[in-house]
């Protein structure tokens, strides 16, 4: 018998939460104007507005008006610029990571360039800055995943040809880019982005003088269209450690630096890091 309340109990509390969570609203008791609810409530009469679909300020004792609506009011939206992370439109409008991502549906922190991200609430428009500006999402993303194992392999990290299908600049036709291209011009020092050993420091069909290191754990660094080679096979190198100087050696139209982690052998985005 006990069991069977505690049941109910726990049936009953669970309901409750799933209604709260989806009607948040209050009930419009004489006197109440728009003004004093949005007051109350720490919500604008913009918003109040736009979520009830009030077409003026005239309401009514006994009415419902919605608070929040959280499972699908958008609110709203910003459009990504270059820079933008999850993290620095969240501070901007004061919502939460977490908030925006379920908001927009987004499965992890990748934004692209001139997307919308809606925001769940209302803001005006002198707040909504659509000016800001530096190097892009996909870079900043980048350096976030690589960073946190394989630092990365040069100071400054601009990608100007990113990992996958592509057509070849040279070849002309679509192939698979094993890695990201970076933006380094002439003899640009290279560091080893993570401890290991060198097993190849030398010549190599199209990737011209290449650096490659064994990184343990199954996991290969490779570093090509260098200009100079500044390591030796079987040297062991620590995280850091300049290894070479960037070039346009091999299959290339222009000074940069193609770096490259495979595991197992096969080539990974350094994206997913
Ligand atoms: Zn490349």
């Amino acid at each position: 018998m006990k069991s069977i309340q505690k049941k109910i109990f726990i049936l009953i509390t669970l309901f409750a939460l799933i209604s709260c969570s989806n009607n948040k609203y209050y009930t419009v008791k004489k006197g109440d104007t728009l003004y004093s609810i949005s007051k109350k409530n720490d919500v604008s009469i913009e918003e109040l507005k736009e979520i009830n679909k009030l077409k003026n300020n005239l309401l009514y004792s006994g009415q419902k008006i919605y608070i929040r609506s959280s499972n699908n009011y958008k609110g709203s939206y910003h459009i990504v610029r270059s820079g933008d992370t999850l993290y620095s439109i969240s501070k901007k409008y004061n919502v939460t990571v977490k908030d925006l991502k379920k908001i927009n549906d987004l499965k992890d922190n990748t934004l692209f360039k001139n997307n919308k991200i809606y925001l769940g609430k209302l803001i005006s428009k002198k707040d909504l800055n659509y000016s800001s500006t530096s190097i892009t999402t996909y870079e900043d993303n980048y350096k976030n995943s690589i960073l946190k194992n394989f630092k990365q392999p040069l100071k400054e990290m601009t990608v100007t040809s990113p990992f996958g299908y592509r057509v070849h600049p040279v070849l002309g036709r679509k192939i698979l880019h094993t890695g990201v291209d970076l933006r380094a011009s002439m003899n640009t020092p290279v560091y080893s982005p993570y401890g290991g050993i060198i097993i190849y420091a030398g010549w190599m069909s199209g990737y011209g003088k290449i650096i490659i290191i064994d990184n343990g754990s199954s996991y290969e660094t490779r570093f090509a269209h260098l200009n100079r080679i500044l390591v030796k096979k079987g040297q062991r190198v620590a995280k850091g450690k300049v290894i070479g100087k960037s070039g346009k050696t091999g299959r290339v139209t222009g000074p940069h630096l193609h770096y490259e982690i495979k595991y197992k052998e096969q080539p990974i985005n350094p994206m997913n890091l």
